[in-house]
């Protein structure tokens, strides 16, 4: 099912390496993903996440703070019935280790070494790629249901290798996600726009679920730490704010996610 990023024939395992018919071959790393993440693609050394904020996002995620969303989200998996999945911006695989129960194959693809180094010791079921959106790592028309959770959504790519009748499957947090955290963070909070994405996809999508899940929390000066290191709100926050939140205890906040289904037009 995987795709050669140079010249696009399909990649073949054999032993430890993936290769296609014009030669262009890619070894397994030890820790068990390939890197299909090509040089003239990239734009940075290290693209993606930071050793910190997936770090930071293993610890957070391994307490099942947003367990919630992850056992919705199989829910509906369970429901689909799909044998191909692919997870774009899979960070370290806490939900795609969870999304592969319900498939027969599941790659999971991700722009960060870091993280699919990290999701590659949790499930070796799963093909971990380092790749990047702009191009996905599989063929055409392949996969029975594309996932994006908290991710990019590049749309042209997600319709060459979704099948006919694929779905697409977005997570993205919902307008009060999070809400007395950014209070705490931020003079001014904005809300998020998940309705951005259904107008986005329209075109080439029909929208066949929407739901919305709730995760009540009540975190620890450690799990707030983590929490902050994992969001963007690490670099965007005044220093002093996020120093002042860090050193509460049994701070309540509530995670909000919306769960958008698509089916390919
Ligand atoms: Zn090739």
């Amino acid at each position: 099912m995987l795709m050669c990023p140079v010249c696009r024939e399909q990649l073949t395992l054999n032993e430890r390496t993936w290769r296609c018919e014009n030669a262009h071959s890619f070894d397994l790393a030890k820790q068990g993903y390939v890197n299909l993440h090509v040089v003239q693609h990239k734009h940075s050394k290290t693209p993606g996440d930071t050793v910190e904020s997936v770090t930071a996002r293993r610890e957070f995620l391994s307490k099942g703070h947003y367990a919630p969303l992850k056992n919705e989200i199989e829910n509906i998996l369970k429901t689909l019935n799909q044998k191909t999945l692919l997870d774009i911006g899979c960070g370290e695989g806490y939900y795609t280790d969870a999304m592969q129960q319900h498939v027969e194959h599941c790659i999971g693809v991700d722009i960060a070494k870091t993280a699919v180094q990290r999701a590659a010791k949790l499930n070796r079921e799963i093909t971990w790629v380092v790749g990047t959106g702009a191009i996905l790592p599989v063929q055409d028309k392949s996969i029975g249901i594309c996932t994006s959770l908290f991710s990019p959504i590049p749309q042209q790519e997600i319709l060459r290798v979704l099948k006919k009748d694929g779905f697409c499957l977005v997570v993205t947090p919902a307008p009060q996600h999070l809400y007395a955290m950014r209070e705490a963070l931020f003079d001014q909070v904005n809300l998020h726009e998940p309705n951005k994405f259904v107008q986005q996809l329209q075109d080439h999508f029909t929208l066949v679920e929407q739901k919305r899940v709730e995760a009540p929390l009540t975190l620890s000066s450690e799990d707030l730490k983590n929490l902050i290191a994992m969001t963007p709100y690490a670099y965007k926050a005044k220093p002093e704010k996020r120093q002042q939140l860090e050193k509460q205890n049994n701070f309540e906040v509530t995670a909000c996610f919306n769960i958008l289904l698509f089916i390919k037009k």
